[in-house]
């Protein structure tokens, strides 16, 4: 099970995929778990991170290819993963499409279509995203950070849908609903086929 877990910011898809990975035991691999991580523990990372995620920009692709890289070099993320939070940007769309397919596609394979890999969009309109980030509050919660986010979301990542749709990886999901029937739409259009 390759998944990748896209919505904009407040969409849920954290609570779901630490929920689901759980249940299918396999790792929840975030982005913004890891990028935390590096700035508490104050790690050269960390510190060229911190100012973008405050900012509620996105950090530069090179840290994240690098992060990511290192990350499914892990002997836990042989058999499979939730990746929750990248590729959030085409460039990074494309290195990940290399990374994993490489291995099963041979050299110079792009399409894509040979990997296992599904893309989950959640989506839920704006105002209940911004109700939702600020009762969630987190450091970068505050009112403007998220308009920035929702912004960068829009500009930088929601073409990745259409990347995905294109090659008939993409899952598309009502976020707007209680938690537990998302949930319950998520492991049926997931764990049945694949
Ligand atoms: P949310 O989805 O709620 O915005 P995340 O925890 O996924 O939160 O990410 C928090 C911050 O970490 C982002 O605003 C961004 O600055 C940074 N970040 C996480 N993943 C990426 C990524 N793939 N590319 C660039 N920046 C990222």
């Amino acid at each position: 099970m390759q998944l990748i877990f896209m919505g904009p910011p407040g969409a849920g898809k954290g609570t779901q995929a630490q929920l689901l990975a759980a249940l299918w035991k396999i790792p929840h691999i975030s982005t913004g778990d890891i990028l935390r991580a590096c700035v508490v523990a104050k790690t050269p990372l960390g510190l060229k991170a911190q100012a973008y995620m405050d900012a509620g920009d996105l950090v530069p692709d090179q840290l994240l290819m690098d992060i990511v890289q290192e990350r499914m070099n892990q002997p836990d993320a042989t058999s499979g993963w939730i990746l929750d939070g990248f590729p959030r940007t085409v460039p990074q769309a494309a290195f990940f499409d290399k990374l994993i397919c490489d291995v099963s596609g041979g050299a110079g394979s792009t399409s894509g279509k040979d990997c296992d890999l599904r893309a989950v969009n959640l989506d839920v309109p704006d105002d209940i995203l911004v109700s939702r980030l600020l009762s969630r509050g987190r450091q970068d919660d505050n009112e403007e950070t998220i308009r920035r986010r929702l912004q960068v979301y829009r500009e930088q990542t929601e073409p990745l849908i259409e990347f995905y749709r294109n090659r008939e990886q993409l899952v598309a999901v009502d976020g707007n609903r209680a938690m537990e029937l998302v949930t319950a739409e998520l492991q049926q259009a997931l764990s049945g086929d694949s």
